[in-house]
């Protein structure tokens, strides 16, 4: 007989390790299955988050950051430094220790909490069976009460310029680019396009980001996305929008580009090409036959408010279901499907995700845009804040940006949040408290916040609703 648990959770991602830890705290016998491997071979649990996303990505933005201050912002603090020098292997060998540490840290968790781990690829059999298929090739089945799917997501590939893991990477390669591109294309502005091409036009690659839409991150506040625009372009950071690549070929040392632009088709020759254009569910060899569980017309697993797969004791989490693909849904997803499981109340508020660029400013939201509230007719008012009108941002140099408050008009309740700036990737958190509290500006504005913080602009945003602000003119 197959050995039995009561959960089993397929994929050892952020939404699957957190539906494994929160699983076995409850009591719950508990295994995980995953099969990522890493550069030595062994398991690395942690998904695309702790392996090639969220945390590497972020080593190497803060690496970069400290040598592009070191060249450009040193200056006004009267500190000069001749010959500044980068050595690449030594920065990417820091970030590959930190992926080390934390995806260790979730083995050690694992451990802690007795999850077993299994190293494989997870296939859901009828009746809650689960089939592991080892590096090896070595099949077993295990079953279990509920199985947890949460296979997340891959890079999506164009057929036109596939990767081939050195001339034409994702984000994965562009996080191991042995020495710095001198010409670096990059196709998509989305979040993996600006975060990595800020990356490496730090470092000195010269960037150009080709985007196929005609405005500049459509997904952000429009206000928000025109300074990004305009601090990017004072960096440097070439973006071509209306850029639909149509080749890209790999001749000798280069990748030749054939676009159409706005003035026709275009060419662009570069020494490599980040291609993040999106992501899709990973669910590929996921079910077997005759298992009742649906995938839309994008490949992820239906479920419904709770995360229920429509199958007894199946459920699904995190990038592989509707929703943001973003490490933090995953996680409250797992965590509340782990809970549904043991009997409790488990819930996650798809309104308050936050979202965060962890560009130069960095750019951050929460809830609805100005765009969103007119399109639903939702009657609003706004109330803003710049960064140089705040003493710590100023006395920190980083005066670009500002935070915005949108709230209704009638009831003063806060309907979303935007902020770009420093920083804004931890200020955002208040505004998602505030929103999660059903809070109006007038809580936010009545709140105290200490001086001389950042957080006072959200603190002066949300007086500015009321066109009280103290700072500027209303
Ligand atoms: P994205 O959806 O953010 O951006 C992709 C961009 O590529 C879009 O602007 C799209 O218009 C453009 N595009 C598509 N086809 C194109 C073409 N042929 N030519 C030119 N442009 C084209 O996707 P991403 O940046 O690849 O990120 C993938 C996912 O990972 C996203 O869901 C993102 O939220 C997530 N992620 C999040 C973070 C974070 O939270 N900071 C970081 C990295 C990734």
């Amino acid at each position: 007989m197959s050995e039995q648990f009561d959960v089993i959770v397929i994929g050892g991602g952020p939404a699957g390790y957190h539906a494994a830890i929160r699983a076995a705290q409850l009591g719950l016998k508990t295994a995980c299955i995953d099969s990522w491997v890493g550069p030595d071979g062994k398991a690395a649990l942690g998904g695309t988050c702790l392996n090639v996303g969220c945390i590497p990505s972020k080593a190497m933005l803060d690496s970069s950051k400290q040598f592009w201050n070191l060249q450009h912002s040193f200056g006004v603090h009267g500190i000069s430094v001749k010959d500044a020098k980068i050595d690449v292997g030594t920065m990417v060998g820091r970030k590959d220790k930190i992926v080390k540490q934390f995806t260790g840290g979730v083995a050690m968790l694992f451990k802690a909490n007795k999850i077993t781990s299994f190293l494989g690829t997870g296939k859901l059999l009828k009746g809650r069976q689960v089939e592991i298929t080892a590096p090896d090739g070595t099949k077993k089945t295990i079953a279990a009460t509920n199985v947890v799917i949460a296979t997340g997501s891959a890079p999506i590939e164009l057929p036109f310029a596939k990767f081939d893991g050195k001339r034409i990477v994702d984000n994965a390669g562009a996080l191991d680019f042995k020495d710095i591109p001198k010409r670096l294309g990059v196709i998509g502005a989305g979040v993996i396009g600006l975060e990595l091409g800020s990356v490496w036009k730090r470092l000195g690659s010269d960037v150009t980001i080709l985007e196929a839409l005609p405005d500049f991150l459509g997904v952000a506040d429009a206000e928000v996305a025109k300074v990004a625009a305009r601090e990017f372009a004072k960096q440097g950071l070439k973006i071509e929008l209306g850029a639909k690549l149509s080749k890209a070929e790999i001749k000798g040392n280069e990748v030749h580009l054939t676009y159409a632009g706005k003035d026709g088709e275009k060419t662009l020759v570069v020494d490599q090409l980040l291609v993040a254009v999106g992501r899709r569910a990973f669910t590929e060899g996921l079910l077997g036959d005759d298992t009742g569980v649906k995938l839309d017309e994008r490949g992820r697993v239906v479920v419904d408010d709770h995360c229920w797969a429509g199958v007894e004791g199946v459920w699904a989490v995190g990038d592989c279901v509707r929703g943001p693909m973003l490490a933090h849904k995953g996680f409250e997803e797992g965590m509340a499907v782990a809970e549904i499981i043991a009997g409790k109340a488990g819930h996650v508020n798809l309104e308050t995700i936050p979202w965060v660029i962890y560009t130069e400013p960095e750019i951050a939201w929460v809830g609805k845009t100005e765009a969103q509230c007119k399109a639903e007719n939702i009657p609003f008012k706004t109330g803003s804040f710049p960064f140089a009108a705040v003493g710590r941002a100023v006395a920190m140099n980083e005066p670009a940006g500002f935070v915005k408050i949108i709230a209704h008009a009638e009831t003063d309740r806060i309907l979303g949040a935007h902020l770009v700036g420093a920083n804004v990737s931890e200020l955002v958190s208040e505004c998602v408290v505030a929103m999660e509290f059903k809070g109006s500006a007038e809580d936010l504005a009545r709140i105290v916040h200490a001086h001389p913080t950042l957080s006072e602009a959200v603190h002066e945003a949300a007086l500015s609703v009321d066109k009280r602000s103290i700072h500027k003119a209303n």
